[in-house]
């Protein structure tokens, strides 16, 4: 049985844990979902859009090992997403304000880019979003930055002009030290993300993250290493066109530079992942992602040398 004790010492504990990085990078969904919860409320979760193509969040709204309801009622307690909430204007203000001015602690998920250079592009309640993360991240008790575009800048900084920055970059910038989760992936895994907030509920802290704050359990280790053609990787048996069989090394695949779980837990409850189905990894949860030249022909000749 879980602990009884007051939210407060429960927040306190929350954010201890948080920082103190344990051992728990072999703990399994299943596990998580079964434990009881270690912390006494379930935690508020207040959602934010940067410049994004909502499909994280559609990603989320999509996940099969937990129906989705249960994620935002029993397990969290969603204050606003932009997608869900049917509040806008003055009714999003309201909600914000009661909730930074509460003093109670909560998650802070951001998904999308921040449009520093071009405020005025992402505007929410007549201010634009630096304001409102800003706000909301200075009295966070931990923030997870959602998909590539949150967490390496993704297709959201493929152009300059708005300045697009990652959420961990802005903190920085403005001087928000912060407890913060990177999940990348374009888009993000369900997965990834419901197991870090199942982690912070049952475990009490979050999972065990490396030097870029991704947790170690999806992206500790590459693509590559775990490949079902990583014997013909060795073997010297390449793939001429996409859907041939053997490796994709030769098509452009960058595998052997993208830290991800794919060939363990693919997408639509692990139903296929771009390798599986034939197709080279095209790093979509690495920091180069979108390359220029996303597809090669074997012997193109423009084929990507030493710039992996
Ligand atoms: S297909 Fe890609 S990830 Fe798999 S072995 Fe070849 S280079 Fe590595
Ligand atoms: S295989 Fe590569 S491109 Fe495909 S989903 Fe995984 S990380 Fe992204």
């Amino acid at each position: 049985m879980g602990e009884n004790i007051t939210r407060r010492e429960a927040l306190r504990k929350i954010y201890e844990a948080l920082v103190v990085i344990g051992a728990s990078a072999f703990i399994s969904f299943e596990d998580l979902l079964a434990a009881d919860n270690t912390v006494a409320e379930k935690p508020m979760v207040v959602w934010l859009h940067g410049t994004s193509c909502s499909g994280c969040s559609t990603a989320f709204l999509n996940i099969e090992d937990v129906p989705v309801v249960d994620l935002i009622t029993k397990f969290v307690s969603l204050v606003f997403h932009p997608d869900l909430s049917s509040a806008t204007g003055h009714q999003f203000i309201e909600i914000l304000d009661q909730l930074t001015q509460s003093g109670k602690g909560y998650i802070l998920v951001f998904e999308g880019g921040i449009p520093v250079k071009m405020p005025h592009t992402c505007m929410i309640a007549d201010k634009p979003l630096t304001y409102w993360v800003e706000r909301l991240a200075a009295k966070a008790t931990a923030c997870i930055g959602a998909g590539t575009c949150a967490t390496l800048g993704g297709i959201a900084s493929m152009d300059p002009v708005t300045g697009n920055i990652p959420l961990d970059r802005f903190l920085e910038q403005r001087n928000i030290s912060k407890p913060i989760v990177n999940i990348p992936s374009c888009p993000m895994k369900p997965e990834h993300i419901t197991y870090t907030i199942l982690h912070l509920l049952k475990k009490g802290s979050l999972p065990e993250l490396d030097k870029h704050f991704r947790p170690k359990k999806f992206f500790a280790r590459t693509i590559h290493e775990r490949c079902l053609y990583y014997a013909d990787y060795q073997e010297g048996h390449f793939a001429e066109f996409v859907g041939d069989s053997g490796c994709l090394f030769r098509l452009g695949c960058q595998g052997p530079v993208t830290r991800n779980d794919c060939i363990i837990m693919g997408y639509n409850g692990n139903t296929n992942t771009c390798i599986k189905a034939g197709h080279p990894c095209i790093g979509c949860a690495g920091e180069k992602f979108p390359r220029q030249i996303m597809f090669h022909r074997f012997d193109d000749p423009r084929v990507i040398k030493n710039k992996f």
